[in-house]
């Protein structure tokens, strides 16, 4: 049957969908005999491309072992030891892991976890337990905590929860009824600064506004939920340094929760194994999925600092448990897929080649920063934005309907490369271990294919 498939973002598009036979390295085959640049990494997943020998050996071995089994009062050996390898290497003293299927699972359930934390701080106060939190402060705790703080442009994903924290309008706007109504900070642009704010000066001037909200706020407020450095489906917003640091030190004066949501750029995108190894901070919950498995199997992760994680082991009233899971949580192939993964990244030099290989393709690229219509070039590692502008001087945006974006990314595949757009930003998010010559490949299709559509 035609259309059996409903497609996100595809149909209703006007679009077909391309269809896969197989894929190697960074490369995918299509059915009628295509052969594609995997460009977006099949949207920022494929770490280290496709077909891994090390990945498919160890989800091999897995299959011959257990496939699935529940996490509801089990485990399996393989998902505990990934549990372990998390909280080992992800920053400070995050180490107890809540896995789910998807990077909007486990942003809600950062987001519920957040909430009960601050219940169960109240609940613990008011019954005087021993409960011991670093961030306990009686002056603040309240079954007011009870909202989120949230920048313009986010994007956490597309269930309820995760889409009312989203400040993306195609996304948002429709379903405004259903969601609830975040606190709503700044959209921290380093390419389109408010009115007297420069380079120099826009960090401060962010971490103010935002400041400003959590004087407001405070009391309200669950926690700050960021996606750290990059908002990558905002158009790849790059943050001004020292933002994020600015957060933590402004979360911890206010006594609000900081969440990262490091979906998109966890996994070595931005040339740390985290983002917010960056700036040298740790979130009180950090969220991860698409890189987590290299793109194998759908799994996530939400984890938590011990304050968090202990709150809930209070003995208090019915509320202790986190009533929420996912029925495949945990899943031992995704497991075995992820720990292979991580391995690589901890044994090869696929993460200190991202500085190098990031500046050899923001140097092909660099041609384009004449062109009349792209406005700028921006990005951290290997998660670059193209945007193309009407007029560069204004940094004035294309009219919509005109979807150059999408323009640019047509004709890249019909130059061989797979690409992405969002709104007028071409994202580039190539696979970590594509070559100099692939990247080459890449640059040169995407330059042509801008040189083509913006004449
Ligand atoms: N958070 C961020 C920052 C994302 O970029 C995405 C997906 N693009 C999500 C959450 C949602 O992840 P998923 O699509 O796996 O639900």
């Amino acid at each position: 049957m035609k259309n059996a498939h409903w497609h996100g973002f595809t149909q209703m598009a006007g679009l077909e969908p391309l269809v896969i036979e197989s894929a190697q390295g960074c490369w995918l085959q299509t059915v009628d005999g295509r052969r594609l640049f995997d460009g977006v990494s099949s949207l920022w997943c494929n770490v280290h491309g496709h077909r891994n020998p090390h990945i498919d050996a160890a989800v091999e071995q897995q299959l011959k072992k257990v496939s699935h089994i529940t996490t509801l009062g089990m485990s399996c050996e393989t998902t505990e030891r990934l549990a372990t390898k998390l909280a080992e290497i992800t920053p400070g003293d995050l180490g107890h892991v809540f896995f789910s299927s998807d990077g909007s699972s486990a942003v809600e359930a950062a987001l519920k976890m957040a909430f009960q934390y601050w219940q169960q701080c109240e609940t613990a106060e008011v019954g005087s337990t021993s409960l011991n939190s670093t961030s306990l402060s009686s002056t603040s705790l309240s079954t007011g905590k009870t909202k989120y703080l949230a920048l313009s442009g986010a994007y956490h994903g597309d269930t309820t929860g995760a889409v009312s924290l989203g400040g993306i309008k195609y996304f948002h706007k429709l379903f405004a009824p259903i969601l609830f109504t975040p606190i709503r900070g700044p959209i921290p642009c380093t390419y389109r600064y408010p009115d007297g704010v420069t380079p120099e000066t826009a960090c401060e001037h962010y971490a103010r506004e935002i400041e400003n909200l959590l004087e407001q706020h405070h009391h309200e407020l669950a926690a700050v939920v960021i996606e750290p450095l990059v908002q990558g489906a905002a158009g790849i917003i790059t943050h001004p340094e020292g933002l994020l640091l600015r957060l933590r030190q402004l979360c911890d004066q206010y006594n609000v929760l900081l969440i990262c949501d490091e979906v998109a750029v966890g996994f070595g995108r931005t040339g740390k194994l985290f983002a917010c190894e960056q700036e040298n901070v740790t979130p009180d919950i950090l969220c991860l999925g698409k890189g987590l498995t290299g793109g194998y199997l759908p799994m996530a992760a939400t984890i938590a600092r011990p304050h968090i994680y202990e709150a809930f082991l209070a003995e208090i009233k019915e509320s202790k448990q986190f009533f929420h899971g996912h029925t495949f949580a945990g899943n031992p192939l995704a497991a075995a897929a992820a720990l292979a993964s991580i391995e690589l990244l901890e044994t090869t030099t696929i993460l200190e080649d991202v500085t190098t290989k990031s500046a050899f393709l923001i140097e092909q690229l660099k041609p384009l920063l004449d062109h009349p219509h792209v406005g700028n070039i921006r990005g951290r590692g290997l998660m670059i934005g193209i945007e193309l502008v009407t007029d560069k001087s204004t940094r004035a945006a294309f009219d919509p309907g005109l979807l150059m974006g999408k323009r640019v990314c047509d004709e890249a595949m019909k130059g061989g490369v797979w690409l992405r757009p969002l709104s007028d930003v071409v994202v580039v998010m190539p696979p970590l271990v594509s070559t100099d010559d692939e990247l080459d490949f890449l640059a040169n299709v995407v330059i042509n294919s801008i040189e083509k559509v913006c004449e």
